[in-house]
């Protein structure tokens, strides 16, 4: 029998138990190891190993649905490992105009390596025509910060066809969320710093694949650019994903319960969740994702009333981040990097209580009329 979400959650990546050991091991701190004379063993020095390093991208794998997985000292660490160590000069790279936008601040630094860079939107799966000729296809999915979807399987099975690789950022969903290495995809990277340790405490990132030369070539590229995870920080995380399911759980009825409030106000357009039946998105990410995330986003009328709406948000903390334990929202335009109106916020649903998030969104929103 298949074990449930929450018995994954809190076994993964846990040690057999030992008498006198604990449940989780602390974390290891340690620059270098004892290696005298001809000794061979996982840990070496710092920067190519930790034992709990290991533990958590066991962890990661296992939510993965079996993979293997190398950890970074944040989410953009884990994306540029892949778009860095797998494209070269001459290589297309395709991307979405529209993911997280220091991901796309890359598509400079991979011309400048003489990549070329090919960008369409993420709805309507509009990556399909350019494929031809690609080595790599990046997708996000749904998108940060306008919850758009592209039909994962869909363009996996033309990107492979085409002879390229795909890697999805999976940040907004999680593995709980959605499995992008059992739509077919060969690397699913996220960012950590979310919704995964989902405490706003950290930043961490990981890059999972079921191809040991692809793992391979990110553990080396890990370990040439150093971009390696604290562990401490690698241990908090860990801790933290015993409880992901029913955060998940918990920010996936919050959000939906903010959209449901926020649906048809007068105040309100271009309202977004793909967890709403009739968002556009609705019927892809239903066929691949179990839950649909913590991230709901909408526009206000202008940049003076959404600046109103969250200034009288009580519960709701003015922050730029997602995926943490308390609810956050930001008026996405302050930093000029996403193609959004100046009235439009993101809000990152935590796991206060609905009713209690749902009446300080409602009371934000009558204040700012
Ligand atoms: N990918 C997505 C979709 C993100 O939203 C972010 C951060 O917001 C990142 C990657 C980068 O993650 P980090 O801030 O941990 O470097």
């Amino acid at each position: 029998m298949e074990i449930g979400d929450g018995t994954l959650a809190v076994g993964a990546g846990r040690p057999e138990a030992e008498n006198f050991a604990p449940a989780l091991p602390g974390p290891v701190f340690a620059a270098h190891y004892h290696l005298a004379g001809e000794a061979v063993g996982p840990y070496t020095y710092g920067r190519d190993s930790n034992p709990t390093w290991t533990r958590l991208e066991r962890a990661v794998g296992e939510l993965e649905g079996g993979a293997e997985v190398v950890s970074f000292s944040s989410g953009m660490a884990a994306v540029a490992s892949v778009l860095l160590s797998q494209t070269g000069s001459g290589d297309v790279v395709v991307m979405p105009d529209d993911c997280y936008y220091t991901a796309r601040a890359l598509k400079e630094r991979l011309e400048s390596y003489g990549a070329v860079v090919r960008m369409a939107p993420t709805a309507g799966d509009a990556q399909l025509g350019l494929l031809e000729g690609a080595r790599l296809v990046w997708l996000e999915t749904p998108t940060n910060p306008s919850l758009d979807v592209c039909d994962v399987r869909r363009i996996v099975d033309a990107a492979h066809r085409a002879g390229a690789l795909v890697a999805v950022d999976n940040t907004l969903a999680t593995p709980l969320g959605q499995r992008p290495l059992d739509l077919g995809a060969d690397f699913s990277v996220a960012s950590d710093t979310k919704s995964m340790s989902g405490h706003g405490d950290l930043l961490l990132g990981h890059v999972a694949t079921r191809d040991p030369e692809l793992a391979d070539a990110v553990r080396f590229w890990r370990k040439t650019v150093g971009a390696i995870p604290g562990p401490m920080e690698a241990w908090l995380a860990h801790r933290s994903l015993a409880t992901l399911q029913l955060r998940l759980d918990r920010q996936t009825a919050n959000a939906l319960a903010v959209a449901e409030a926020l649906r048809g106000h007068p105040l309100v357009s271009g309202l977004r969740y793909p967890g709403l039946p009739d968002d556009p998105a609705h019927e892809v990410a239903a066929r691949q994702m179990r839950r649909f995330g913590c991230v709901v986003s909408f526009a206000l009328r202008d940049e003076a009333s959404a600046e109103r709406f969250l200034g009288s948000l009580r519960l709701v903390m003015q922050a730029t981040s997602f995926g943490s334990v308390q609810s956050s929202a930001e008026r996405r335009g302050r930093w000029g990097g996403d193609a959004v109106p100046p009235g439009f916020v993101r809000l990152s649903a935590g796991i206060e209580d609905t009713r209690d998030l749902v009446a300080d969104v409602l009371r934000a929103l009558a204040a700012t009329e």
